[in-house]
């Protein structure tokens, strides 16, 4: 029986003000208020995404309208209560002001408000992202929030308080969200976990809350997405390969071969992430957050900012004392500048390789022979390893732990096939050539129809607009995967490794590994065609979403082999063989 993973959002939203993670201060001051009976007729609730603040105000309603409170928190079993949890409560009303931020919205709203509540004490209107109102319908509201009847109360959430008029600032009382904690993120994710029976390592849920960013909702989300991906189980390797992250292992290791002054192993190093399927860029932003947590986990003070696993805080720390300050600052500092001059540059591996080049050349306290004004002593950059060895000798001992030589190309490779073992089907090339072949089928009768004008006409442009060729879908196809929300991160990770190829001139097709994943991207089909259609310039282009069995993706050994695979695939291959007298050899 398969089961369903896709509920924790929702299943796992609080019910009362003490299921809620990481607001306790605040949860507290709101209960108390409850409890007292000291209610404002405006709350503003400030903070990041996904962080509880519809929750809260969906609990704070439902309390204030109990009748059976208890120390500020609802008993749920009361008529109101059972009306909230219902869904049919008359006393709450939410406004999404993102979607509905007009002078009429919030007319309609004002009028509402003047109809006391039938049942209960209070009505409470719950205005969401209230920063989106236009000017006007702030205006419009301003009066409504000045005088509210006594039975209303607001309660305005929104992620950009910056954006508010200082007129609706003053008129409530505000309520600051925290982003949430790494720690609580892992620890509710390892109660719903548990309460799921889905089994979990430790690195995979900090992976997960890391990339949720503070937000609890979306490191739900992500974890519904990965858990269902893995089959009910979430391990650190799907859980990269889901969220498109590449291991600490990389970037423990560029750090070694630059305080080496192994530029050849470093570039060898940024090739293997690149063919994994890793923007140069994103290696090099992802090396200045490592560099960061190296100068995190140096000293005491800083160490609780490093949100990392406890045994993996100490590999931290083992690569930091080997450091000096200044190192890690003009690392960082180069890494950084590499990030302000990515987007613009025309050869983006290359600012990468040269990054690293740079960062290999500073000397053990950050010195950079680049930058400095005296003669610079520039290390030479393909050294042998005997040279290597003696430039070392200065370098503080170093603990057993580290590989203390550089890595071989070997060795480097031995690491990136151990990061991810699951078949890529992607790359199965048999899969592929089939797939070509049966496409120039279908395809035929769309291309000729396509083709036609071009041919009667004698127009010099394409039909639908541009040609598009792989390259550009490639590229195109990876933008629009990296501009995805956050709610899309699993499925615009699993965007980035694929890649897309044209199988006519209007259709392009992507494969992927499970029935799951196919279900997935169709829902996202029109969102993704719109997009690339504009990006290409061309009008009729569509996707074609298939399914390629991991298992028919053995690599064939000799071409009979790959005709026999084949044919069991396609019956017409033989006839077609045949018929263009085809051998191979
Ligand atoms: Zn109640």
């Amino acid at each position: 029986m398969e089961k369903q993973y896709l509920v924790s959002a929702r299943k796992y939203r609080p019910a009362k003000f003490d299921d809620v993670v990481g607001q306790e201060a605040l949860t507290t001051t709101l209960k108390n208020a409850i409890a007292s009976g000291k209610l404002a007729h405006a709350y503003l609730f400030c903070g990041p995404r996904g962080v509880g603040k519809t929750t809260c105000a969906r609990i704070f309603a439902k309390n204030i309208n109990c009748l059976n409170p208890h120390n500020g928190e609802a008993c749920g079993e009361c008529e109101s209560c059972r009306a909230f949890a219902e869904g049919r409560s008359f006393n709450i009303y939410e406004l999404d002001a993102a979607s509905n931020n007009s002078v009429e919205d919030i007319r309609s709203l004002t009028e509402q408000v003047l109809t006391p509540p039938q049942i209960g004490r209070y009505k409470v209107y719950i205005i969401d992202e209230v920063h989106m109102l236009t000017t006007s319908a702030f205006n419009a509201f301003l009066k409504t929030l000045e005088e509210p009847p006594s039975y209303v109360i607001f309660i305005l959430a929104t992620t950009e308080k910056h954006k508010l008029l200082p007129t609706i600032l003053s008129r409530c009382q505000i309520y600051d969200f925290n982003r949430m904690e790494v720690g609580e993120t892992v620890a509710h994710l390892k109660r719903v976990a548990a309460s799921e029976g889905i089994e979990v390592e430790d690195e995979a849920l900090n992976l997960i809350a890391r990339k949720a960013d503070g937000g609890m909702r979306d490191a739900l989300s992500i974890f519904d997405q990965v858990a269902s991906y893995g089959n009910g189980r979430v391990t650190y390797e799907a859980a990269l390969a889901d969220l498109n992250v590449l291991a600490y292992e990389y970037y423990f290791k560029a750090v070694d071969l630059s305080r080496q002054h192994d530029v050849p192993h470093l570039m060898v190093l940024l090739d293997e992430v690149i063919k994994k399927g890793f923007d140069p860029g994103q290696f090099i932003s992802g090396l200045g957050d490592h560099l960061r947590d190296l100068l995190m986990s140096r000293d005491q003070v800083t160490l609780p900012l490093l949100d990392v696993p406890d045994d993996v805080k100490q590999r931290y720390h083992e690569q930091a004392v080997k450091l000096s300050q200044g190192f890690i600052y003009s690392a960082m500092r180069l890494a950084n500048q590499c990030g302000l001059h990515y987007k613009q540059s025309r050869n983006k591996r290359f600012q990468a390789e040269l990054t690293l080049i740079m960062i290999a050349q500073l000397g053990d306290e950050g010195e950079d022979p680049y930058a400095g004004r005296g003669p610079a002593e520039i290390k030479p950059l393909f050294t042998t390893p005997g040279r290597q060895a003696a430039q070392q000798d200065n370098q503080p001992a170093q603990p057993t732990v580290q590989p203390q030589q550089p890595a071989t190309p070997t060795e480097v490779k031995a690491t990136v096939r151990q990061e991810h073992q699951k078949p890529k089907p992607q790359q199965g090339r048999i899969g592929f050539s089939i797939k070509k072949y049966a496409a120039a089928e279908t395809q035929a009768s769309t291309q000729v129809a396509a083709e036609q004008p071009l041919a009667a006409g004698g127009a010099s442009s394409e039909p639908h607009g541009q040609p598009v060729d792989d390259t550009r879908l490639g590229y195109e196809w990876r933008l629009f995967a990296n501009s995805m929300p956050i709610e899309d991160k699993a499925i615009s990770a699993r965007m980035l490794n694929m890649t897309p190829r044209m199988i006519s001139p209007t259709v392009f097709e992507v494969n992927v590994d499970t029935p799951k994943v196919r279900e997935m991207m169709l829902e996202k089909r029109g969102e993704i065609v719109t997009a690339l259609r504009t990006a290409l310039s061309n009008h009729a282009i569509d996707m074609q979403v298939t399914v390629v069995e991991a298992q028919n993706v053995k690599v064939a050994i000799s071409p009979r082999e790959k005709f026999e695979e084949l044919k069991a695939k396609n019956s017409d291959l033989e006839e077609f063989v045949k018929t263009f007298g085809l051998r191979f050899d």
